[in-house]
């Protein structure tokens, strides 16, 4: 188990800066004692041009079967070939040893942290990294879904095999080259940490709280844009449950930077109308929340599902009202839905309460059978976070698979982004919008839809409705058609 950080420069930016940001010099060899193992640290080069710093682990077979009974100190000596065999049992443990190795030597490299150049630690810095024997589970391919999106050049090539692994098959492990100028060495640190243990093969434990939270820091700023990131929290978290427990008691583990909770979105903005000098302008999400309770309210909805509901601010609002029986959130990132059940204690609520409310884990893009059958769906504020080729799976999923008699989607209206004075000219109001549409825009889109679902829309301003340029956020209400025959009836 093995790998390889370099960076380079010139006499300017002289890539032994990489001694100060992993704080290990580069002119000594270190060890670090594991209780399974011993991690090995040193700079098979290091010049002003290149430097490259290795992480070797050299596990001992016989502390990984006393980490399974929980106890005694690992110590490095001869694995006999029983408990050699116990280990390449276990081949996933490889590579998250190795990550576990990797943020206990590299603590503080992985949050960032560097006093002698703060600088150079908070900027993209030319890096590769290679890892030449890499259990992959989903091959070259997945490889290269988990780490191309995030900003690196992957060369993955399937290592041949020699004969005491053949039993696992020729496609398990790949040499691994990553290389890119537009990332933070923290950054890189804290991708490897949560890939490499993704990419052994699944296996299934049941996951400690702890675990999440690890997986949430680790993945901070990069695990909710992923498009992988159903496969990588799942996976991530089905695993890493017995190696914790092997490895608790031996390593400090690192804990990744504290989570912050601001990042969602900037509507919170405060919109200005025609209000009092003295008065507070309401907050556009507030007046979002009761549109869209408004409109529930009107369709007669008691079952509702909130698609899209990232950190529970409406779902806590529709609990207010009783006449709302039922109320699901739905979101693909575990994060907002961590927040949310924070935000609605979730854990503390009284039984009738709880009976009411539910989060749930799925993501929009394909069909879910539990989302079938209910009142009425909101989507707010979600569609501009998917890539428009997305978009149809999401219309067929909520309008062809789910069909809830009443649809409620707010997007913004992009015309309306002169009006913010923080706005920059052309640009949209989250850094995660993929588009943000004109009122023409969204009427052509949400007529089409109902066209082809078989239902009627109307649509409605949020906030104050300008002029020129409309209001900041649009509505469109859905009613199924099938409902409005009904009722006539
Ligand atoms: N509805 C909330 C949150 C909007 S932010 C509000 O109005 O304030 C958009 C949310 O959509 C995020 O929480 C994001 O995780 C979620 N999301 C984006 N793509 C998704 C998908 N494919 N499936 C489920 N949720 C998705």
């Amino acid at each position: 188990m093995f790998l390889t950080i370099s960076l380079s420069g010139d006499a300017a930016n002289p890539a032994t800066d990489l001694g100060y940001l992993l704080h290990k010099h580069p002119g000594k060899a270190q060890r670090f004692s594991t209780s399974y193992g011993t991690a090995h640290v040193f700079y098979p080069e290091a010049g002003d041009a290149r430097c490259t710093a290795a992480l070797l682990l050299e596990t001992d077979p016989a502390a990984l079967v006393r980490r399974g009974k929980g106890k005694g100190k690992g110590r490095g000596g001869a694995p006999d070939a029983a408990l050699a065999q116990y280990v390449n049992d276990r081949p996933y443990a490889a590579s998250s040893l190795l990550a576990v190795a990797l943020s206990g030597v590299f603590s503080s490299a992985m949050r960032g942290v560097c006093a002698a150049r703060p600088e150079r630690a908070a900027a993209p810095l030319p890096l590769r990294i290679e890892v030449p024997a890499l259990p992959a589970r989903g091959g070259a391919p997945l490889v290269r879904a988990l780490f191309e999106p995030l900003g690196w050049r992957v060369d993955a090539e399937p290592v041949p095999l020699d004969t005491e692994f053949q039993q696992w098959g020729d496609s398990r492990y790949v040499r691994l080259v990553l290389a890119s100028e537009t990332l933070t060495l923290a950054e890189a640190l804290r991708h490897l940490y949560v890939l490499l243990p993704v990419l052994d093969d699944a296996k299934h434990y049941w996951v400690s709280a702890d675990e999440v939270d690890k997986l949430l820091r680790a993945g901070e700023g990069w695990l909710p844009g992923h498009p992988e990131q159903q496969l990588i929290t799942s996976r991530y978290l089905s695993r890493r449950w017995s190696l914790t427990r092997q490895a608790r008691e031996a390593l400090e583990l690192v804990r990744l930077a504290e989570a912050d909770d601001s990042e969602v979105e900037e509507i919170d903005n405060a919109v200005g109308e025609e209000t009092e000098a003295e008065e507070k302008p309401t907050p556009l999400a507030v007046r979002r929340r009761a549109a869209i309770v408004g409109a529930l309210r009107a369709a007669g909805a008691a079952r509702v599902l909130d698609l899209g509901c990232g950190q529970g601010q409406l779902v806590q609002e529709l609990l207010k009202d009783i006449r709302f029986t039922e109320i699901i959130g739905v979101d693909v990132s575990v994060r907002a839905l961590t927040i949310a059940a924070r935000r609605l204690k979730l854990d503390r609520m009284g039984e009738r309460q709880a009976s009411r409310v539910q989060l749930m884990q799925g993501s929009l893009a394909y069909t879910d059978k539990r989302l079938k059958g209910y009142d009425a769906a909101v989507l707010s504020e979600v569609i501009e976070h998917l890539d428009l080729p997305r978009l149809p799976a999401l219309e067929y999923a909520v309008f062809g698979h789910a069909r809830p008699r009443t649809v409620v989607v707010t997007t913004p209206n992009v015309e309306y982004n002169v009006r913010w004075e923080t706005l920059p000219a052309g640009h949209v109001r989250h850094g995660d919008h993929r588009f943000e549409w004109t009122r023409a825009e969204f009427r052509a889109w949400a007529t089409d839809v109902a066209e082809r679902h078989w239902y009627d829309v109307e649509f409605a301003p949020v906030g104050p409705d300008d002029p020129e340029v409309g209001p900041p956020t649009q509505l469109a209400l859905f009613t199924i058609r099938a409902e409005k025959e009904a009722k006539a009836a």
